[in-house]
Parts: structure tokens; C-alpha cells; sequence
């Protein structure tokens, strides 16, 4: 049996429903198929969004009604320092906004968003196959071989989408997917329940100061804690459960290695001191942890005559600062526009998206993650990046989606003049601060201010007034860079491996 459409989708996630809701409502005319592998969705990462990937979900695809009734509001990303796991709670450095936020960001239960996204694109008239699998296909013909409830289908369409995320099922059958091995980072996740409220009156009555020194809801924030070579989230799910995860760089830090993946990663938690007070009555759900190696990759071209990829089918990166979702948003646009103007008559340059992507990804990657993991534990150091990036991003991206928004085949970051110099820019600086931070090791001054102060800013603005949240981390870094030329190798006197070691739990 033969079944014929114009777009067929693998995958119905975030990236494969977002792609039919738009394909049916710009261009209803195409016939849109989505093949799901699972019967059901299950909790995933990609829970935190930007305010790129949240303008996308609120104002794109029009479901800010649906986030505000069954999602959380996200209030910005947080980031907690400590000198070791003696440090006091209340002495651990904290970076962070003083205020709510903006612009709309949101903390997502995904098997709850991916399954209303897919409902929303079937009521938008995308036909479903679900649980379904698309087993083979050759995409540059247009044909696609699909199991359906015992049954082989094959499929005939104009447009095969891959939306199948680290299957990267069309990467792998073309051999474009690669690792990036530069970047050797790896991750262990849970959801949790009993995670103490960050905001509740049992943490502000013991740590009064703590109390008294934000504003804004800190349990509704991104929480991070930072260490040399590693980072944790916490992040809040609508219901109560808090999702927490480490990622780590394997060239710099181990986690602990005995017992269940969730015994060691709430070992790990329970290693530094924010994490401590805040998961020590925590468990982790049965069956709802898991773990991946190597996260990031990218393949080498993601459009063809006949097809693109999509989402994490594309590529992904790091997910620290969460931009999962913003390529997923963008790289969404790319296929919208592309299938758009050639089901117009129109002929699109495909070479064109294709260096487009690559040039993003590795901009993005050198401006914001190479060797990061090696300052990442310093307070002063990611202070200075975390102004620096945040500033940029909002000058940058967020400001484009919230001024006159340009064509979806041009949406993807660090193409232009403009942007690709101040990647380059960003890629100087973040090059410098993992410089400074393996002189800061040898000279045993590594997280020398990771204790004893807050830095809480107003939020960030898409206008010019994020320039003063740029010159604050300008500032510091250029600080640091004074600092370092007084330093001396002292390897004799190297810190503690900073909140490394876990402690013993009951
Ligand atoms: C540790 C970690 C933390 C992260 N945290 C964040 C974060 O906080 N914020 C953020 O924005 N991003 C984050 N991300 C990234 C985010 O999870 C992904 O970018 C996003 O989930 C990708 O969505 P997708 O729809 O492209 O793919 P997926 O969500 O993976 O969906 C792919 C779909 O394809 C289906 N499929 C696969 N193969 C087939 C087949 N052969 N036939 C039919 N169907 C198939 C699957 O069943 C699945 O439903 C994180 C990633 C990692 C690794």
C-alpha cells in the first residue's frame, strides 16, 4: 500500500508538531503526515526554554493561553558558587536577576507540551500515524517505509522532514552526523520529588539574609550550581517534581561513581552546599533517570532536494543557558520557509542553508561553550561571561524576534556582518576567561571570590539598556585579566577540586 502526501515528518515531538502546526496553517493546501514512533510520550529534557524558544511556543505557534494554565513561568537562570562543600549556604556566591522577568520563558513538563503540540498540529489537519516507524527510506526519492500496527507501509511525499531528534535517523543513513569531540561533555538526569522550596518559609526563617536578599521567585528561576568542569539545573515542573541534572566535561571532572544512576547524581547534588539544602529531603522518581554521553553533535549538511532535518535531527550543542529549543525554533523557521517558497514555485539555495548552519553552529559553539567547563566553577569568571553572553544574546537574537522580525530563511544567528563579529568577539573573550582559569588552578586562586557576595540585576532588556549589563561583565573581565598578570604557578597550594566529592547520604 502506497500513501501519498506532500510533507512527511519523522518524528512528533516538539520540533516535528511545531513544523505541521505552521505547514497547516501558512500553506494548507500541502498534505502533512507525522510518523510517531512512541504510543505516548514520556518526560524529557528540553524542559527550560529561552525567551527565543518561549516567543516561539507563545506567540508563533499562538499557545501562550495553554502555557499559562498548564506550564510554569520561568524567572530568568540563576547560578550558585561555593569554595568547597563546607561553604555556609548563606556564604555561597549567587548570580542572578533581583526582579521577574520581561519577557515570556517557560519551564516546560515536555510529555505534557509535546503531546498538546501534537494534538494542536492534528486539529490543525496534519494526518498522524502513531505508534508508527518509519524503518527505511530513501529521502532523496521521496520514499519512506514505515511499520504501522503489523503492517509495511511505504510512503510517497515531495518534502521528508527528519523531526526524529538524537536518532538522527537521516544524518546516520547519509553518514553527515559527526561528533564534536572538541567538546566532550556528558549528562545524568532526574525528576525529583520532596526538593525543598526555594522560596518557602522554612529556608527564609533558617537563612533570614538568604531570605531577604531577592525579590523575584528563585524557585521559578533556572538554578544552576557550578563547579570546575561541571554544572547542575533545577529545574521546577507544573505539579510540584523538579527535574535536576549534571553535565559535566570528562576531561575535567568524574562523578561519583558508586550505586544507581540517581543514587550518584543526588550524591553529587549533595556535594555543594545550595544543593545540599535544598535536595536533602529529595528523592529521585523510579524509572525517570537517565543518562547520555557525548552530547553534542551536528551533521554536515541538513538540506537536500527533497528533504531537511530538523531539531536535534540536525544537530545539538550544550545545554547549558538552555538553546535546545532556539535551534530547534529556528531550524523549524529554516524548513517552514524553505518548503514555502518552493511549494510557490519558488527555487530556494540550498548550499545557502546549509553553510548557514554550519557557520551558526560552530560560531555559537566557540562563542559560548569551547572550554567553558574549565571556568564554569569560578564565580568571577562566569560572572563575567554570564553579563557578557546574556547582554549579547538579547542585543543579539532576542532583539531580532522582538523588532521587525525577518524572513524565517534568515533567522538563524551569527550569519550577518554584524553578528559574526561580535561571535568572533565573544569567542576572544570566552577563549581568554579558560586561559585565566587554568592560571587561577595553577596558582591555587581558582574560585578565589566563590563565597561572600550576591550579584542580582534588574533583568534584561532587548534595547540599548542591556549595554549596562554588557559593560558589568566588561568590567570583570578585564579585571581578571589585570589580576592574572600577578599570577604565579603554585602548584604545591592547588585548590580542592571545588564541591567534587560527594558526601555520604541517608
Ligand atoms: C541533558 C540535556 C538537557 C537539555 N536541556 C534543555 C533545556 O533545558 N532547554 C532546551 O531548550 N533544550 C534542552 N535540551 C535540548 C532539547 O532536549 C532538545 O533540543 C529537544 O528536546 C529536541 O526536540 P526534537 O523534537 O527535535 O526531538 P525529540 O524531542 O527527541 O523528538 C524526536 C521524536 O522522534 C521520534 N522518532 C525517533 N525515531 C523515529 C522513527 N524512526 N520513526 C518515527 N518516529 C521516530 C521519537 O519517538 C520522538 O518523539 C537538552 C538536551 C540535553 C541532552
Amino acid at each position: 500500500m502506497v500513501q501519498e502526501c506532500d510533507v512527511a515528518i519523522l518524528g512528533g515531538a516538539f520540533s516535528g508538531a511545531s513544523l505541521a502546526i505552521l505547514l497547516r496553517r501558512e500553506v494548507p493546501k500541502l498534505r502533512v503526515l507525522v510518523v510517531e514512533r512512541s504510543e505516548k510520550f514520556d518526560r524529557k529534557v528540553g524542559e527550560a526554554t529561552t525567551e527565543i524558544s518561549g516567543d516561539f511556543l507563545s506567540k508563533r505557534l499562538g499557545q501562550m493561553t495553554y502555557l499559562a494554565h498548564h506550564q510554569l513561568s520561568k524567572q530568568g537562570l540563576r547560578m550558585w558558587f561555593a569554595q568547597d562543600e563546607t561553604t555556609p549556604f548563606e556564604e555561597c556566591a549567587e548570580i542572578g536577576a533581583n526582579y521577574q522577568v520581561r519577557m515570556p520563558a517557560f519551564q516546560l513538563d515536555r510529555e505534557a507540551l509535546d503531546t498538546h503540540l501534537l494534538e494542536t498540529a492534528v486539529r490543525a489537519g496534519a494526518e498522524l500515524w502513531r505508534p508508527a516507524k518509519v524503518v527505511d527510506m530513501d529521502a532523496t526519492a521521496g520514499r519512506l517505509t514505515v511499520q504501522r500496527g503489523g503492517e509495511t507501509l511505504e510512503v510517497r511525499a515531495r518534502w521528508i522532514v527528519d523531526a526524529s531528534g538524537r536518532a538522527a535517523t537521516l544524518a546516520r543513513k547519509f553518514g553527515t552526523w559527526r561528533p564534536l569531540d572538541e567538546h566532550p561533555t556528558n549528562a545524568i538526569w532526574a525528576r525529583f520529588r520532596g526538593v525543598r522550596d526555594w522560596d518557602g518559609h522554612e529556608l527564609r526563617a533558617k537563612h533570614p539574609k538568604f531570605g531577604a536578599s531577592c525579590i523575584a521567585s528563585r524557585a521559578a528561576a533556572t538554578n544552576h550550581l557550578t563547579g570546575y568542569g561541571w554544572w547542575c539545573w533545577i529545574i521546577p515542573l507544573k505539579g510540584g517534581d523538579f527535574s535536576a541534572g549534571l553535565v559535566y566535561d570528562s576531561r575535567l571532572f568524574t562523578p561519583p561513581e558508586s550505586g544507581g544512576l540517581g543514587h550518584r547524581l543526588k550524591a553529587h547534588l549533595m556535594a555543594h552546599p545550595v544543593g545540599r539544602e535544598i535536595f536533602a529531603d529529595a528523592e529521585a522518581i523510579e524509572n525517570d533517570v537517565k543518562a547520555y554521553s557525548k552530547l553534542p553533535y551536528f551533521s554536515t549538511e541538513v538540506a537536500g532536494p527533497g528533504w531537511q532535518m530538523i531539531g536535534d535531527a540536525a544537530g545539538f550543542l550544550d545545554p547549558l543557558y538552555s538553546p535546545g529549543l532556539d535551534y530547534c525554533a529556528w531550524s523549524v523557521r529554516l524548513a517552514l520557509g524553505r518548503i514555502k517558497a518552493e511549494a510557490a514555485g519558488g527555487a530556494v539555495d540550498l548550499g545557502r542553508i546549509n553553510r548557514r548552519f554550519r557557520q551558526s553552529y560552530d560560531t555559537w559553539f566557540r562563542a559560548l561553550y569551547k572550554d567553558k567547563y574549565y571556568y564554569l566553577g569560578d564565580a568571577e569568571l562566569m560572572s563575567a561571561a554570564y553579563w557578557m553572553d546574556i547582554s549579547l544574546f538579547y542585543l543579539g537574537p532576542v532583539r531580532e524576534i522582538t523588532n521587525a522580525r525577518g524572513p524565517d530563511l534568515d533567522c538563524l544567528p551569527f550569519n550577518g556582518p554584524v553578528d559574526g563579529a561580535v561571535g568572533r568577539f565573544m569567542a576572544f573573550y570566552n577563549r581568554r576567561l579558560a586561559v585565566i582559569a587554568r592560571k587561577r588552578r595553577e596558582a591555587g586562586c581558582y574560585g578565589r571570590r566563590n563565597t561572600g557576595w550576591r550579584e542580582l540585576g534588574d533583568g534584561f532588556v532587548p534595547d540599548p539598556r542591556a549595554l549596562g549589563s554588557f559593560f558589568r561583565g566588561f568590567k570583570r573581565w578585564i579585571g581578571a585579566e589585570v589580576h592574572a598578570l600577578s599570577l604565579r604557578s603554585r602548584p604545591a597550594l592547588a585548590p580542592p577540586a571545588v564541591t567534587a566529592r560527594p558526601v555520604p547520604i541517608s
